[in-house]
């Protein structure tokens, strides 16, 4: 009989493991069920700079389009988020009401934008303002298109030079905007009561600028573990199988997962992480192991 597998987590470290499980048979072994927050199939994100500039259009960075899933008979449940975990009871308990059952768990959260304290960066009911911008998702990339045709925004300010900052600055640039970049230490307030109008910079003058990027790097996306009782110190704690501490079914992959103490933020660690704990939870070669990432040029 087959086993239950549910994978939390959409994206591309979550895909790759479940990729990397059809290639070892697992489509003879498991019934998997996918639950991923963002309404799509799965995408490039490392290519979303591309969507942001035109270089490319959102079907060119599609990566598992829901043909793909319905060809491997996998359910997939996009939009839908998963709030917690049972352990004991081994279900999971989706935002929609859903309530799956699974003999097999791969928790594949990913990361979210960090956003550095700053006066002005919130509405008074605590929601970010309308016209500041993460860059982590394709509808982050919709929202910032949309926003920078506006005849009236005309300049835009990058918090944060990392590359996929940059990625943002290239981006809005081809959009048409002219763009500032700054780190973000130095910004101390976004200005403008109803709509944005500049930042308020530590020992320099005002910026003008109508909307705001805040690229200031990333934390994995923990929740769903931390609320489950599950190990977490800065990401999800596993050992060299990907297998989180003390749980014997339960994995997690990509960048939501801490192991030897340390967190990724690129793709190279997730494909060697995806393929080990694809030879585990298959059988396929139980001697596997993951020893680390070594940044790659
Ligand atoms: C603009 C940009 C450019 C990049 N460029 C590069 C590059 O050039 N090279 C490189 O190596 N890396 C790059 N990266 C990083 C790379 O994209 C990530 O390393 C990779 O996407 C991480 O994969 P992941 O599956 O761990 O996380 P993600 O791709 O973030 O996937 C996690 C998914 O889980 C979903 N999720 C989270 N919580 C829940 C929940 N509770 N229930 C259901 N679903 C949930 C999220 O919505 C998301 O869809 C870039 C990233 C960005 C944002």
């Amino acid at each position: 009989m087959k086993r239950r597998l549910v994978v939390i987590g959409n994206g591309m470290a979550g895909m790759r493991a479940v990729e990397e499980i059809l290639v070892r048979g697992g489509a003879d072994l498991f019934d998997i069920t996918v639950f991923g927050d963002e309404p799509y199939g799965n995408y490039y994100r490392t290519r979303l700079g591309r969507v942001l500039s035109g270089e490319e259009s959102e079907a060119d960075i599609l990566l598992n389009s829901l043909h793909w899933y319905q060809k491997n008979t996998i359910t997939l449940h996009a939009g839908v988020r998963v709030e917690r975990i049972d352990k004991f009871s081994q279900h999971v308990f989706a935002a929609d009401g859903r309530v799956v059952q699974y003999d097999h768990l791969i928790i594949a959260t990913g990361s979210r934008p960090f956003l550095p304290p700053m006066a002005g960066l919130y509405t008074p009911s605590g929601t970010i303002r309308h016209g500041v911008f993460t860059f982590r998702t394709l509808d982050d990339a919709r929202r910032m298109i949309q926003f920078a045709r506006h005849k009236d925004h005309l300049r835009a300010a990058v918090i944060g030079g990392d590359s996929f900052g940059l990625e943002a600055v290239h981006g809005l640039r081809s959009c048409g905007l002219e763009v500032n970049v700054l780190s973000g230490r130095r910004v101390a307030a976004i200005l403008g009561a109803d709509r944005i109008t500049g930042l308020s910079v530590r020992n320099q003058p005002d910026i003008d600028c109508h909307m705001v990027v805040v690229s200031a790097g990333i934390r994995p996306n923990v929740d769903v573990a931390v609320v489950s009782g599950l190990a977490v110190e800065r990401g999800i704690v596993v050992d060299d199988h990907l297998r989180v501490m003390d749980e014997e079914d339960i994995y997690a992959v990509g960048e939501c997962v801490q192991h030897r103490g340390e967190v990724y933020g690129t793709v190279a660690p997730l494909w060697d992480q995806a393929a080990v704990l694809a030879d585990h939870i298959t059988g396929s070669d139980r001697s596997s192991m993951y020893l680390g990432t070594r940044a790659r040029s």
